[in-house]
């Protein structure tokens, strides 16, 4: 073996196939794939053309690798950039990214890549599931959280001024290149954010991987091998909850851990960055999910301890008296919780645990204990 051959094969990607049959697709995962992304798009995708749909920050940082890239593979690209942040993900934006794709003349079978994070991803996938019935559509995630969550799935969407994540279709990719090297461009508060989630799949059923990830995070953090295995497994985790129920009929909604406090805490500070990103309120909404779960008796208060402290150690918020500034009374945060979800006769449903690894859906939670719960949690 030469030595291009022998860094090749060294550098050669984690592959976890998404088993959806003929929607089904690879995930990608290792350094360099901005650089090969022309090659692996037009062996899966001859004759494409992309519309990269990017933000500015990862524009800045990333967008000439990766033309470069197609350009070498011989896809031609038009560039759709936008401003970062959650408030992106808006109808005014959507309609940005539709233009732009039409300006440029593209047809069905031409693709819209999204290079970004879990924003551009949402919105780009979506623009891509309307925009002449249904486009091809590629992720390139740059933030941790989209490599590890939100570019597999299918779910793509924007906000509605009433609440999050309430407009938008399944769209599923045909490809994910999950490229470890831009991760060293984004910053460490983005990368906390991301890591969240990882320890989520530990938390919902693998407590294994958590156990892992509670040695080996320093690892994780720092980049390399442990990177990449903590990548791979938490797509993993997620491509066999999306293989079981794509369209979130049953398991899929375990995925939700820790999200909905999470959406009522984003929602109570309006999504302002500044104070609180996705995964920090994830990682807020998974402790507070273990410490509810111990209230209701059906979990030992340790597990809610280890998780605490397993947050703490990486540098993550973990309760509500880590978000800076004030937060609504606990009646207003239970109004978030209740808009976010459908109440029947005072009950909700939560994604609640047994303990580390034991997530489960539990319906018919009382909105009065939930309300006790947020009251004694509340800093104020
Ligand atoms: P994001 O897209 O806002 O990215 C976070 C920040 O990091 C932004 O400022 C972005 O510009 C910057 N950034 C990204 N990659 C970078 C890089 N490599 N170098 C430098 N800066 C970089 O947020 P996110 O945390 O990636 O995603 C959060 C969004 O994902 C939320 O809207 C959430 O609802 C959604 N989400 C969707 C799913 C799904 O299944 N579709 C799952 C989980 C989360």
């Amino acid at each position: 073996m030469n030595d291009a051959a022998r860094n090749r094969a060294i550098d050669a990607p984690v592959v976890v196939e998404v088993g959806l049959g003929d929607r089904g697709y690879d995930i990608l995962i290792g350094p360099g794939l901005l650089d090969r992304a022309g090659e692996e798009i037009a062996q899966r995708l001859p004759g494409t053309r992309a519309a990269i749909v990017t933000d500015e920050n990862v524009a800045t940082a990333h967008l000439a690798t990766l033309q470069a890239g197609l350009d070498r593979g011989g896809v031609a690209s038009t560039i759709i950039t936008l401003p970062p942040g959650e408030k992106t993900k808006s109808f005014a934006h959507l309609q940005d990214v539709v233009d732009g794709i039409l300006a440029a003349r593209l047809e069905r079978r031409d693709s819209v890549v999204a290079l970004g994070g879990g924003v551009v991803g949402d919105l780009a996938g979506f623009a891509a599931g309307i925009v002449r019935r249904g486009m091809n559509f590629v992720q390139m995630p740059t933030s941790l959280l989209a490599q590890v969550d939100s570019s597999v799935g299918g779910k793509t969407g924007i906000n509605s001024p009433r609440g999050k994540n309430l407009v938008g279709v399944f769209h599923q990719p045909k490809l994910v290149l999950a490229d470890t090297d831009v991760l060293d461009t984004l910053p460490l508060r983005e990368f906390r954010a991301g890591y969240a989630e990882v320890a989520k799949y530990g938390l919902i059923d693998r407590p294994d991987f958590f156990v892992w990830l509670e040695k080996n995070w320093r690892d994780v953090f720092a980049g390399g091998a442990a990177r990449i295995e903590a990548i791979a497994q938490s797509c993993r985790a997620k491509a066999d909850v999306v293989a079981r129920d794509e369209f979130e009929l049953g398991d899929r909604a375990l995925l939700n851990l820790g999200h909905t406090f999470g959406h009522a805490l984003e929602g109570a500070v309006q999504y302002d960055g500044a104070r609180l990103v996705h995964g920090e309120g994830v990682a807020i909404g998974m402790a507070l999910a273990h410490r509810f779960s111990a209230r209701m008796n059906l979990a030992s208060p340790d597990d809610a301890a280890r998780v605490e402290a397993h947050l703490q150690a990486v540098g993550l918020p973990w309760r509500m008296a880590d978000i800076p500034g004030e937060l609504p009374g606990a009646e207003a945060l239970l109004d978030f919780i209740t808009q976010d979800k459908k109440v029947s006769r005072g009950t909700l449903t939560f994604i609640l645990t047994h303990g580390v690894g034991q997530a489960f859906v539990a319906k018919d939670v009382p909105a009065s204990e939930v309300l006790a719960f947020l009251k004694e949690s509340h800093p104020a």
